[in-house]
């Protein structure tokens, strides 16, 4: 499969608009042909659903099978029976998950895995099991005690077991080698995700926030090998770029890691002069931080990877007080932001409950910061689009005096 048409590298404003092209109508399909057709392409195929925030994909790729990302419906898709299925009062997320499977859209799709990061995560897997009994459904537990003697081997023993699904799944066993390989692929695939932020935090105006949420969200649906080429080309060509700089501030976009934000909402924030050039969108594509090591037992290796060199974010446990928050302002430091915006699903537990504690960090360390709420198809921009103005001009005048 080809991540897209045409594009060599290219240094014009046509290599990045077919890029982006390509990534933006793998964005607005919700039937997922992609991954129906990389399926179709070979018989016996596999395709593992996943839930935000991470899964060790590398184990997935080992088994031959495709790891697809799935983020609720977005805007595009009108929820008609997800609703029955959840009070009012919750996230969106999980409605238009269940719109997905019911309507047919994963009807492809031979797994599901439903990480933990929150309840409704979890009461999502024990439906989709009930609702869905021919599909392997996983409720994928990761640890809150990053001691390796024992969330490290707590977390080892859930890999084997999920390595061992995986076996049956595909029907091949999955070797060490086949892990191995399959961590280096992962391992390119995050450094170049980590070139992407570089790119964008030192020239925002050349790789706008939109544009790289895109690239990043083919990761999703995208074989890791297309979408590692689809990452080195979009950086190749839109570091080549002229555009024009303007007159914006900097600012950390953070809480948005699982219920996705409406693209619109992304692209407001810079017409209304905030560059982000830090977020914590689609973690998944970069939870790990450094290359996890090749040598010696491959699922020990992720799990040490996964304790002592994985993002912080709201659904990920902070045992000492004292550094509560430190993760975020170490991002607007290392990307030199000025600000930070929260932005957050409405009745997401873990990014609402967590925003105070952050805010309080902030605060203390003379950040100015702005929040607000979104639903993944919240519709009406302008409020937000006048807040972040609001936010960026005000940036500007502090700066100033
Ligand atoms: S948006 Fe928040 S509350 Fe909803 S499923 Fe995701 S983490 Fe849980």
């Amino acid at each position: 499969m080809n991540a897209h048409n045409g594009s060599n590298g290219s240094s014009g404003t046509s290599g990045v608009d077919d890029i982006v092209a390509c990534a933006q109508a793998l964005f607005e399909d919700t039937n997922f042909t992609a991954a129906r057709q990389w399926k179709e392409a070979e018989p016996g195929r596999k395709v593992i659903g996943y839930m935000p925030i991470y899964v060790p994909r590398e184990l997935i790729h080992a088994a031959g099978a495709l790891p697809l990302g799935i983020v609720g419906g977005g805007d595009q898709m009108d929820v008609i029976h997800g609703d029955a299925y959840y009070q009012s009062y919750i996230c969106r997320i999980p409605r238009s998950t269940i719109e997905l499977g019911v309507s047919g859209r994963l009807d492809f799709v031979d797994g599901m895995l439903f990480p933990s990061i929150c309840d409704v995560i979890r009461n999502l897997s024990g439906m989709w099991k009930l609702m869905f009994p021919h599909v392997y459904t996983r409720y994928f537990d990761v640890p809150q005690n990053y001691v390796d003697d024992i969330g490290g081997n707590y977390y080892v023993s859930e890999l084997t077991e999920l390595r061992h699904a995986l076996d049956e799944l595909s029907g091949r066993t999955v070797t060490d080698d086949d892990l191995r390989r399959s961590i280096a692929a992962y391992n390119e695939n995050r450094r170049l995700v980590r070139d992407l932020y570089r790119l964008r935090s030192e020239v925002p105006w050349k790789a706008p926030a939109a544009e790289v949420y895109l690239v990043l969200r083919a990761g999703l649906v995208l074989p890791v090998e297309d979408h590692s080429r689809m990452i080195g080309d979009y950086i190749r060509a839109a570091g080549a770029l002229d555009r024009p700089m303007r007159d914006n501030c900097r600012v950390v976009l953070t809480g948005l890691f699982c219920e996705q934000p409406p693209l619109n909402l992304i692209k407001s924030l810079e017409l209304a002069g905030c560059y982000v050039v830090d977020d914590d969108l689609l973690l998944v594509t970069r939870w790990l931080t450094e290359d996890v090591a090749l040598e010696g037992d491959p699922l020990v290796n992720l799990a040490s990877a996964f304790l002592h060199h994985s993002e912080s974010t709201s659904a990920k446990y902070e045992p000492e007080e004292s550094k509560k928050g430190k993760y975020l302002i170490d991002a607007v430091r290392r990307s030199r932001a000025e600000g930070v915006i929260f932005a957050s699903p409405s009745f997401c537990d873990p990014a609402l409950l967590d925003r105070p504690m952050l805010q309080h960090a902030l605060k203390a360390a003379g950040i100015p910061h702005i929040a607000f709420k979104y639903a993944e198809n919240s519709g009406q921009m302008q409020p937000i689009r006048e807040q972040a103005g609001t936010f960026s001009d005000a940036i500007k005048l502090w700066s100033a005096t």
